[in-house]
């Protein structure tokens, strides 16, 4: 065991291929500073990431150029560029999804200085390459599927790159109307894990950001205006959701 320094994982092996977006598991003291003067009393086999960054700013604490030690799997450890969105544990809704804001605005000027564009292939989550809840938070506010939460941060990411998303839910019509509802994923008790979604006849949309309730709502009001009711509204268990999107897409639509 070794106290943790830059350079200590050793140069990456080549030009990094993606990035992974990491949620600390930390309280709301735990700010970049924070780790600023943690992270060199720590043994660093237990793991660190490349950048950590809180409401306070960000602290760099590996060069981009050397490994980082942050997912438990040597394959992304060696190619993956990682951040830790900190403060995961106490901050508030709001508070969390600033700072994580700050983490899209960071993660999309590495990328843009590596060549790297932002999609399924490139944004990836802690718990595709270990048994981890990473990222915890993220993952109940943004739709609590592999999928929505990579296209909430793919989405988040291209805002900062200039890059405009061009997904659009489908417009009700009396024709489709039948196919489409809104849904809340629950657990055991029947209460909701994560955010309202909308499947649209084609696939699963978490109307998310700001105006996200916003736009939900201008929806349901389009489909009671078309079909003379209001939309339905129905539960699923995680395991139903995890069956219903391998069958259909889960997409995220930030309405900020
Ligand atoms: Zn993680």
């Amino acid at each position: 065991m070794t106290l943790f320094y830059p350079g200590i994982a050793g140069k990456r092996p080549g030009k990094p291929t993606f990035v992974i977006i990491h949620n600390d598991a930390g309280s709301i003291n735990a700010c970049a500073s924070y780790y600023r003067s943690w992270l060199p009393n720590h043994e660093a086999e237990l793991g660190f990431a490349h950048v950590y960054i809180a409401k306070d700013g960000k602290y760099q604490a590996d060069d981009f150029d050397n490994i980082a030690w942050h997912s438990g799997n040597s394959f992304a450890n060696e190619w993956a560029l990682s951040w830790e969105v900190c403060q995961s544990m106490g901050a508030s809704d709001a508070e969390f999804e600033a700072v994580e804001e700050a983490v899209f605005q960071d993660v999309a000027a590495a990328m843009k200085r590596y060549g790297l564009t932002p999609n399924r292939e490139t944004v990836r989550l802690h718990k595709e390459y270990s048994a981890t809840d990473c990222p915890h938070r993220s993952w109940a506010l943004h739709g609590s599927a592999i999928n929505a939460v990579q296209d909430y941060f793919i989405a988040g990411i291209k805002k900062y790159m200039g890059i405009e998303n061009p997904i659009q839910p489908n417009q009700p019509t009396k024709e489709n109307s039948k196919m489409i509802y809104i849904f809340n994923v629950v657990d055991a008790n029947g209460k909701p894990t994560g955010g309202t979604m909308l499947f649209d006849g084609i696939r699963c949309i978490a109307f998310a950001g700001k105006n996200g309730k916003l736009a939900l709502d201008h929806y349901s009001g389009t489909y009671k205006q078309i079909t003379g009711k209001d939309i339905p509204t129905q539960s699923k268990t995680q395991a139903q959701f995890d069956l219903w999107g391998k069958m259909y897409k889960v997409e995220y639509i930030n309405f900020n």
